[in-house]
Formats: C-alpha cells, structure tokens, sequence
C-alpha cells in the first residue's frame, strides 16, 4: 500500500463519509447498526479482482471505485432493497500512488452519497502485485417483501428497466479502441457508469403483482435461466420488442454489429428485470418495457428469432 499508510487512509475514509445518526460505522471493531422491527436484513458481496475484472492501465480509478459500488448497490435493487450501508475491503499494492487511491475512494463516494449508501466499515491490507476489492452491501426490506428469482408465475409479463445491450457496446468501443464520437461515449459511459435502479427496485417491490426480480449482470440470455430454474416455468421473449437506445442501434449499423445479440447476451447492464400480472402491470409508475412472458414449461424462447442467445458464462 501507499506512503500515506494503513492508518491515515482509514482515517481520510472515515471523514469523507456522511453516517445516519442512529449507526455507528468506521472506528470500532464492528459497526453497529440498530434492528428494525419488522424488516428484513438483504447482505450481499462481490469480489473484483485486478487483471480479471479490470486492467490496471485501462482503468480510471474514479470509474472502477464507482463501478465496485454499483454493481454491489443492483444486488440490493433486484431485491427491492432499500439501502443500509457498505464495508469496502481491498488489498493495495505498494507500488499503487496516494493519487490512484484518492480518485478511487472519490468515485466510491459520490454513488453512495447519491444514493444514500453509507460506507461503514472495511480492511485494508497490502498486496503482492494485484489490487483486489471486495464489497459487501447490506439492505432492507419490509418482512417477507424482498424479490426473489423464485416467484415467476405463468402469465407474467417480463418487463425490465431502461435499455439493454449499451454497456457491451461501450465495453467494444474500449477493446477496438474506435474513435470516440458522442454516441461511442455515451456507450462508453453506460459501462463505467452504471445507474444502479434502487429507486425502482424499491418503487417495484411496493407492488404486490411484481413477483421476481434480479438485475441484469450478465445478460438476460444467461440471467432469465435463474428464473427459469428457481421458478420453474418457462419464458417467451418476443425479441423485437427488447429495448434497446438509438445510440445503441446506430453504433452497430455502423460497425456491422449484431444489437441483439449485445443486448441479450453482452452483461453488465445493471438494469432489473421483473415479472409482473398483466393487472399490475398497468399500475407499475416506474419506467419499463414488456419483452416477454412466463409460460408453463422450462425453456427460453426467443420469438422472432431463428438464433439461440446464451448470455455471458463466467467459467
Ligand atoms: P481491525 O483491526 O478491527 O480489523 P482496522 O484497523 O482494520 O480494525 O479498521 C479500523 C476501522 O476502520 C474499522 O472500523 C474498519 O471497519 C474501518 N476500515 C478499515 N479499512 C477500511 C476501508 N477500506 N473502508 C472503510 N472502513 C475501513
Ligand atoms: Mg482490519
């Protein structure tokens, strides 16, 4: 880790962070956090590890100490969670400058002050050669209210949040290194940059028709099989009406590039996807689109489409 030291990190981590009033976060051996009556605890954790999930000269230190809370945040909002707080663990190497580790904690601060996800504790320790940083988030929801992949029922429609395939396409723009026009940086933005939906999730569990959710990591060709399997059921997409942004459509005109395919299968979208009764539906005020519907059975179908869409596996 840097010059600056264990302690005086801590210790700048510790005055830059707003707590609620009624938690006690860094500083002690453990923070405390008072139990609600009647709520439900939601605890999740995600590793990111250097040269597998990022690369140290590609990387801006702001986008990845943002990017590390946001995909830790979408837990939280593909179960209708309401944010608690979060404890950041990472091993720095020596060799890594104050300077890195300065915009890093900037970008992880300004999305948990946007959205009012307080960093309560940590670790920090040193490593070898690699940086690697572990987030763990806790939330809330009302007793037995969460949303789960489990919960599907035929009839459903399949709705999800915002547009898909953005952050794959942004993710080409980096790794072909093309020129960057306003619409390649607007894609580029959508993957660095992504807007975990708490509010909707929120807003959608407030809904007793929406039955499952999850965010979209890894693409809906991979993620809808959770639901598939959890809920045993089947689901029908009906592959024209997947929405997708006029950025998007055009950056793959232009590069012969298949939109489809990015947005079922490219990941890292970060938006919800949720089923919901047709009678719910019409109630729902967050902003969405229907792709879909669960039927009985336990296969993805693709309607429109004569191509299979697998989604991002990770081994
Ligand atoms: P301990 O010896 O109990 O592990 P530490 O010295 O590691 O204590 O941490 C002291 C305090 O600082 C604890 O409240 C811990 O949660 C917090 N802390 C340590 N590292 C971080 C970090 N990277 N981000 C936020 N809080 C941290
Ligand atoms: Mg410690």
């Amino acid at each position: 880790m840097s010059k600056l030291g264990e302690f005086e990190l801590i210790q700048q981590i510790r005055s830059s962070v707003i707590v609620p009033e009624n938690i006690q976060g860094i500083g002690d051996d453990c923070a405390v956090i008072p139990q609600q009556e009647g709520y439900e605890t939601l605890v999740s954790t995600d590793m990111l590890m250097e040269g597998v999930h990022f690369l140290r000269e590609d990387v801006n230190p702001y986008q990845l100490g943002w990017k590390s809370a946001a995909v830790n945040f979408s837990d939280i909002a593909a179960m209708g969670g309401e944010p608690i707080g979060s404890f950041l663990a990472f091993s720095l190497p020596k060799n890594l400058s104050d300077e890195w580790i300065a915009r890093f904690m900037e970008g992880y601060q300004a999305i948990s002050q946007q959205f009012s996800f307080p960093l309560l504790g940590g670790d920090t320790t040193s490593s070898l050669d690699r940086i690697c940083i572990c987030v763990t988030v806790l939330g809330k929801t009302k007793k037995g209210l969460s949303r789960k992949r489990n919960s599907a029922q035929v009839g459903d429609l399949v709705c999800v949040t915002g547009t898909l395939g953005d952050s794959a396409a942004g993710l080409d723009v980096i790794l072909n290194k093309r020129e960057r026009k306003e619409d390649e940086h607007w894609l580029v933005n959508r993957h660095y940059h992504p807007t975990p939906r708490l509010f909707e999730g929120i807003e959608l569990a407030k809904t007793e028709g929406v039955h499952a959710m999850m965010d979209i990591s890894d693409g809906i060709g991979s993620d809808l099989r959770h639901i598939i399997e959890e809920s045993q059921v089947g689901i029908n997409i009906q592959v024209e009406t997947i929405p997708l942004s006029p950025q998007l459509r055009r950056y793959c005109t232009t590069n012969h590039l298949d939109a489809i395919q990015l947005a079922t299968c490219g990941g890292e979208d970060y938006e919800l996807v949720f089923t919901v009764s047709p009678e719910a539906e019409k109630q729902i005020t967050v902003a969405h689109t229907i792709i879909g519907t669960v039927t009985a059975g336990n296969e993805l179908n693709w309607e429109g489409s004569n191509k299979e869409y697998l989604g991002f596996r990770h081994f």
